[in-house]
């Protein structure tokens, strides 16, 4: 019987092991699928990562139907598609950029909406955003003429242009530098496709990776562009100087909370009473809390 109960013992004991094994084996497996490398980029029109891998039927009909073959299905534990969901699709820009074709064939061919049929206007679609990565080794930022990336954007002046400033290392030559606006990048990868160097300069990454978020207590300026630099005006009516040669960037402005409150900064509130923490209840004035 002790004999017996041991051994029920050890087969209750493997198989719980065995079972965790699998569990912590499957959970290993299903990781990947929530961490593909930021330069393997979905289909235009693609949903938001979660809800794409619960629609996506792995079926391959947009990869059949993508002209330039730019799009790949992954496939077990070779190059980008080792950390890619096996059996999505994705491309990779520095080896073939999506041609953004106008009619969007392999969003037509999609048939569970994981790729948006909403999705009309190749323009539209946000695949990822181009970022210049390494400004150290891109030409323009050398002083060199290049603007390769600029010249090959399907939304050239748009999602890419060229902000001319003066070169400090000479203080007379002009330098070009290419500036990605990511509210027109469509992030097809023509431009890290195209950039001259060994290991582009420019990569097109996922939004999530490229992009940061202002906390939503700061606004942003409205800030024009006129020819001779950049005018701006603020939403509060504030002006801000014409400053020729200078990139477009509109500088945030914080908005500071209508009451004070702990933690306050209050240099940073001109004029503002300072925070006066409530008394306690029963506590003399003075006294420490
Ligand atoms: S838009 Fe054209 S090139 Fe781009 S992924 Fe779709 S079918 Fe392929
Ligand atoms: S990924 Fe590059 S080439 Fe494509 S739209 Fe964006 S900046 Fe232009
Ligand atoms: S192609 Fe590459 S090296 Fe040339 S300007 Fe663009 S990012 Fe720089």
């Amino acid at each position: 019987m002790a004999n017996l109960n041991r051994r029920t013992l050890l087969q209750g004991t493997a198989t719980a092991t065995t079972a965790a094994l699998v569990a912590g084996g499957a959970a290993v497996l299903s990781k990947p699928a929530l961490a593909r490398p930021a330069q393997a980029l979905r289909p235009p029109g693609a949903l938001p990562e979660r809800e794409f891998l619960a629609a996506c039927v792995r079926c391959g009909l947009c990869v059949r139907d993508c002209p330039p073959q730019n799009l790949k299905l992954s496939t077990w534990g070779s190059g980008l598609a080792v950390d890619v969901a096996i059996g999505t699709p994705y491309f990779e820009a520095r080896a073939i950029p999506c041609e953004m074709c106008e009619h969007i064939p392999c969003v037509k061919a999609c048939p569970t909406g994981a790729l948006d049929h909403a999705l009309t206007d190749i323009n539209k679609a946000r695949m990822g955003t181009a970022v210049l990565i390494d400004q150290e080794n891109c030409l323009n930022f050398l002083g060199l003429r290049c603007d390769v990336c600029y010249r090959v954007c399907p939304v050239i002046d748009k999602a890419i242009t060229l902000e001319k400033m003066n070169n400090p290392r000479s203080d007379r030559h002009a330098m070009l530098l290419p500036t990605v606006h990511a509210e027109h990048c469509t992030g097809c990868g023509k431009c890290e496709k195209s950039c001259v160097l060994e290991e582009a300069a420019i990569k097109v990454v996922s939004t999530k990776i490229a992009r940061g978020e202002l906390g939503h207590h700061y606004r942003k300026n409205v800030v024009q562009r006129s020819d001779v630099g950049h005018v701006g005006e603020t939403r509060a009516g504030d002006k801000v100087e014409a400053t020729p040669g200078l990139p477009r960037f509109g500088q945030p402005t914080q908005r500071l909370p209508e009451v004070p409150h702990e933690g306050d900064l209050n240099p940073l509130r001109s004029g503002a009473a300072p925070y006066q923490p409530a008394p306690i209840m029963g506590s003399k004035p003075g006294a420490a809390p």
